[in-house]
């Protein structure tokens, strides 16, 4: 049996800021980008707790936030000093781990399995959260389960500054109150489509006729009705997060015109999937980066069933383009990635 653990930092972005702006930490207090009186653009990329108290969320819409609390504190985001903050804080997790996968810039998977043997896994984990905090002034939570899914859903309901273990006998009953939508890699769509087909709970779920799911949505169905069990037999994956293919396009001059812009995404693309196919890999994750004419740069990724399709990264390169673009800001430079890669041979085998 594994011990995975997921530690991930509790609101970042603001936990960074406060670190420098002590004065903060007791109101409310929100990163992203500027709310403008309640005219911007743009989300809140996190929140302290204070602020949530007042129904803000991250991901929701700076002009939202700024109705609900508009004497907030309102940061912009400055991503060289948080990468700075997460270089510390990784090196740290990397020490406490047997294998260690980053997953974003305040998050990391690690297999402890052999480090726990003489260890209770709670102990260990309140050990790393203390070195961490002790380094760098920075609270985590932690989750710990028999594979990165559960581990992963244990981190969320730890939050905040806390730590959850769900061991393998424990996974059962962990799993069976949840509401579909509560399980990790379930978003809003496919929850919709699961409750159309009778499954509105996981428990539904994780007894469904594997065929019919399979018919309904391919391969994805299998793997939801496994994941709905508790199972994930995916690996914590050294320096998987380094691994990408991307390519990038700088426009001769600034353009918000969408055909251009769907010209080059296809391009882009379709350079990125040739080179995956040369080394036979496939991947989960899309990111699109758009830089502005004035420099500013935005970076949105999103999840997909593994894949090499072409047509999926380019659609969803697209779908990420058209939902964060600013269309009236000129675009001066566009990037595609593919990450998360798994070669075909290694790919997470669906029973
Ligand atoms: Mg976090």
């Amino acid at each position: 049996m594994r011990t995975v653990m997921l530690v991930d930092m509790d609101y970042f972005y603001v936990a960074c800021e406060e670190l420098r702006h002590p004065e903060i930490r007791e109101v409310p207090a929100v990163v992203g980008m500027d709310p403008k009186g309640g005219k911007g653009r743009g989300v809140v990329m996190t929140c302290n707790y204070k602020a949530r108290e007042f129904g803000l969320r991250s991901g929701m819409p700076i002009s939202t936030a700024y109705r609900l609390k508009p004497d907030a504190v309102y940061l912009s985001l400055d991503y060289d000093y948080y990468e700075g903050i997460s270089k510390k804080i990784m090196e740290v997790i990397r020490s406490f781990a047997d294998k260690f996968e980053q997953v974003s810039i305040d998050e990391a998977f690690i297999d402890t399995t052999d480090r726990v043997r003489s260890e209770n896994p709670k102990d260990y984990a309140q050990r790393i959260k203390s070195a961490i905090l002790e380094k760098t002034g920075i609270k985590c939570s932690i989750g710990i389960g028999p594979n990165k899914l559960i581990a992963k859903m244990a981190c969320g309901k730890s939050k905040p500054n806390g730590i959850m273990e769900v061991n393998e006998n424990e996974v059962g009953q962990f799993l069976s109150g949840m509401r579909i939508d509560d399980l990790y890699g379930i978003g809003a769509k496919t929850a919709e489509k699961l409750e159309k087909l009778g499954y509105a709970t996981v428990s539904e779920l994780a007894g469904a006729n594997r065929a019919r799911l399979v018919g309904k949505l391919g391969s994805f169905g299998s793997e939801l009705i496994d994941y709905a069990n508790g199972i994930d037999d995916s690996e914590v994956m050294e320096d998987a997060s380094a691994k990408s293919v991307s390519r990038e396009f700088t426009f001769e001059s600034d353009t918000n015109k969408e055909e251009e812009i769907a010209e080059v995404i296809k391009r882009l693309g379709t350079e990125v999937v040739a080179e995956l196919n040369r080394s036979q890999e496939c991947f989960r994750t899309v990111t699109v980066k758009i830089r502005y004419g004035d420099f500013t740069e935005h970076v949105h990724s999103r999840s997909v069933k593994v894949t090499s399709d072409p047509d999926t990264l380019i659609d969803t390169a697209m779908e990420l383009y058209k939902e964060n673009a600013n269309a009236d800001r000129k675009i001066r430079k566009l990037g595609v990635r593919a990450s998360n890669l798994s070669n075909y041979r290694g790919q997470r085998r669906i029973a």
